[in-house]
């Protein structure tokens, strides 16, 4: 741009803020009112928008009460239809909280199989074994290794592991001994086991999950046989009479291991047991 051109634009600037001051009182006043009425037009035409939203929920208003005057001669049939929605909204949070914890385990096995060195990884058929380390290989594996020779193949119920964890598992009234996974069927036996039966408990959990939980007359056939066990004194430990389900995993592991004597009745039922999973 030349010379002249930045003195005359300079010159037109100076002219128009002398003029913007000279008018600045007046306009600012003007402006004062413009923006009240903005204001206040903006406040009626939400007044509006209120006044309508108020209509409308008036309406849904009475169109509820007279619903629910309808629904009140039903109500508590409806009630109990949505306790049990309730129920089982809650078993559905309980499902996926677990699935969730379950998937952590999983991710933490994975892990510790990605450690090399660090974990102790044997196959029994379809299962693979796991020691965490070589202290625990040291104590837990000859278990292991009697469980192995039994003649029953468990590959039918589909234990993916067994993991025999360097871990102790506290809880009120003690320890842990083992545990298993009812969405996914693996075991963990912690490090304060000191018995083969503790692995035959956990098999017998599944084995129970898998061919008994499914079946209403295969669980009224074990129930009827361990309600008879329990009336006449006859379970063969003080944890199998719990319930059924632990009173199973005990009996079970007593059966395999004949740590105990047991009726003959016990004995040929899970003599059954064993056939169908041969
Ligand atoms: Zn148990």
């Amino acid at each position: 741009m030349e010379w002249k051109g930045v003195t005359a634009v300079t010159a037109i600037v100076v002219l128009i803020l002398t003029a913007s001051f000279l008018a600045y009182d007046d306009t600012q006043q003007r402006q004062n009112v413009h923006g009240r009425n903005i204001f206040i037009n903006e406040t009626l035409s939400q007044l509006e928008a209120e006044t309508m939203r108020a209509d409308a929920l008036n309406a849904t208003v009475s169109a509820r009460d007279s619903l629910i005057m309808e629904l009140e001669g039903d109500i508590s049939s409806k009630q109990k239809k949505i306790s049990q929605q309730q129920v089982k909204i809650r078993e559905i949070e309980d499902v996926a909280q677990q699935q969730e914890e379950e998937i952590q385990h999983l991710r933490e096995v994975q892990a510790s199989l990605q450690e090399e060195g660090k974990i102790i990884v044997d196959q029994w058929d379809a299962t693979l074994v796991l020691y965490d380390n070589v202290d625990i290989y040291e104590k837990q594996s000859p278990f292991m290794e009697i469980v192995k020779d039994n003649p029953i193949s468990y590959n039918k119920i589909g234990i993916p592991f067994i993991y025999f964890r360097d871990e102790t598992r506290s809880v009120e009234n003690g320890v842990i001994l083992g545990s298993y996974s009812t969405l996914y069927n693996y075991i963990y036996i912690y490090k304060d086991n000191t018995e083969i039966r503790t692995i035959y408990h956990e098999i017998a959990h599944i084995i129970y999950q898998k061919m008994f939980a499914p079946s209403p007359s295969n669980i009224q056939s074990w129930k009827g046989l361990y309600n008879d066990l329990k009336d006449a004194s006859l379970l063969s430990t003080e944890y199998s009479k719990t319930n059924e389900i632990e009173g199973f995993a005990e009996e079970y592991s007593v059966y395999k291991t004949q740590v105990k004597d047991q009726p003959q009745a016990v004995k040929d039922f899970f003599r059954q047991v064993d056939d169908i999973m041969d």
